[in-house]
């Protein structure tokens, strides 16, 4: 059942936590450690069911090996899933154990903030555990205090990443009079339009919650945008910076702007999402690569580098963007397939420079 798992990709090593005093019920999937310490987000959902949770680690940890691959970040990949409800099952007492479980896998796998859990949480886990990130206080690479929250960074290689779309498709990286529409004014999405806006774009936005939108309508001059339009305006680029599966049969046929390039997870609902958008004539960011900020910033918390040294990696995301955007117009495959292929590449290149027995990965199995 394990192994013939359709999610199970040669996984190194699978943990199931269990916690009877504080009700902690965790998985954590290291997937390969071949190019670094496995590291990855530590999310809580009230998964349906334990197949639910084991399915999400299985294939996120996945995931994760291949944005730090392609990220080149000496990093493997892996996750957590702790199963239950944030908001009513989330206690001190079960982090802390969460933490001494981190502990017992001695630095095979670094955990981060994800869904669910907050830099205090990964805090509270600190308590017991080095093996946690995401959590220093330093100061980010614009000059500004950080708690340790790489949403900034996400942000900026967002708008990076968003640019090298845009000269890609336009021939202009001058994003003067450029119209973005942002679905998601968090904690990403708002950075982005705010380098947006210092770039001369016009913006469109909408948030469920309405106190996000109006910030961005009053700070940014942004026009709001209904939840329905958001994504179908006649823009230049549309930017999900709010939850996964946007991108899917319903959305692709409306959608009228060239290029889609944001921050938000799993954006493709299906695999075949990435053939359909091409086939529209649309230019797609791969997520996992426009949004690696965070993970080359949490990278960098635990090995230290100076400000410019972290923005110069960022700004890589803007070069490994355009090597998919020019292969994927070669080969005529879709950009999404070319991520996948380009991150494999470089795993594999990686493995041989240093020195270890010939490495691939396969998506195949
Ligand atoms: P966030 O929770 O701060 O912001 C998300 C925003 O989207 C919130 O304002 C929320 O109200 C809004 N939202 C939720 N559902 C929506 C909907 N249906 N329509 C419109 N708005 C909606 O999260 P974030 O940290 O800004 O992350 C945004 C996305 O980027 C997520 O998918 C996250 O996984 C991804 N991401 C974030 C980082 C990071 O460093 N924070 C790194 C990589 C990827």
């Amino acid at each position: 059942m394990l192994f013939s798992h359709p999610e199970f990709d040669h996984h190194e090593h699978l943990s199931f936590f269990c916690d009877a005093e504080t009700g902690l019920k965790a998985i954590v999937a290291i997937h390969n450690t071949s190019r670094g310490p496995a590291l990855g987000g530590c999310r809580m959902f009230p998964y349906a069911s334990d197949e639910e949770a084991l399915r999400d680690v299985l294939r996120l940890s996945r995931g994760m090996t291949y944005k730090s691959a392609l990220a080149n970040l000496d990093l493997g990949g892996g996750k957590s899933v702790i199963i239950g409800d944030p908001r009513k099952h989330k206690t001190q007492a079960l982090l802390e154990a969460m933490g001494r479980h981190l502990e017992s896998l001695g630095g095979h796998y670094i955990a981060a903030e994800d869904s669910g859990t907050s830099v205090p949480d990964l805090k509270v886990m600190g308590r017991h555990t080095r093996h946690v990130a995401g959590v220093a206080y330093r100061t980010g690479f614009d000059g500004t205090p950080s708690n340790g929250d790489p949403s900034p960074v996400t942000a900026y290689g967002t708008f990076v990443g968003l640019r090298a779309a845009v000269k890609h498709r336009l021939g202009s990286d001058d994003l003067t009079g450029l119209k973005v529409a942002i679905q998601g004014i968090g904690n990403v999405g708002f950075r982005l339009a705010q380098h947006l806006k210092d770039a001369g774009a016009e913006l469109w936005v909408n948030d469920i919650h309405a106190d996000n939108m109006q910030r961005a309508v009053d700070q940014l001059g942004a026009h709001a945008a209904s939840a329905e339009d958001i994504l179908t305006l006649p823009v230049d680029v549309i930017a999900p910076c709010a939850m996964g599966a946007v991108l899917n049969d319903r959305s692709i046929p409306a959608i009228r702007a060239g290029i889609v390039a944001g921050a938000a997870n799993n954006l493709l609902d299906r695999p075949e999402h990435d053939a359909a958008l091409k086939q529209r004539g649309i230019l797609y960011a791969p997520d996992f690569a426009i949004n690696a900020g965070g993970i080359i910033d949490v990278f960098y918390e635990r090995t230290g580098a100076s400000p410019e040294k972290v923005r110069a990696h960022v700004d890589t995301i803007g070069d490994t963007l355009t090597e998919i955007f020019n292969r994927s117009d070669r080969t005529g495959l879709p950009t999404g397939e070319i991520a996948n292929e380009l991150a494999e590449e470089r795993f594999t290149k990686h493995a041989a420079g240093a020195g270890l027995a010939p490495q691939r990965l396969s998506r195949t199995g």
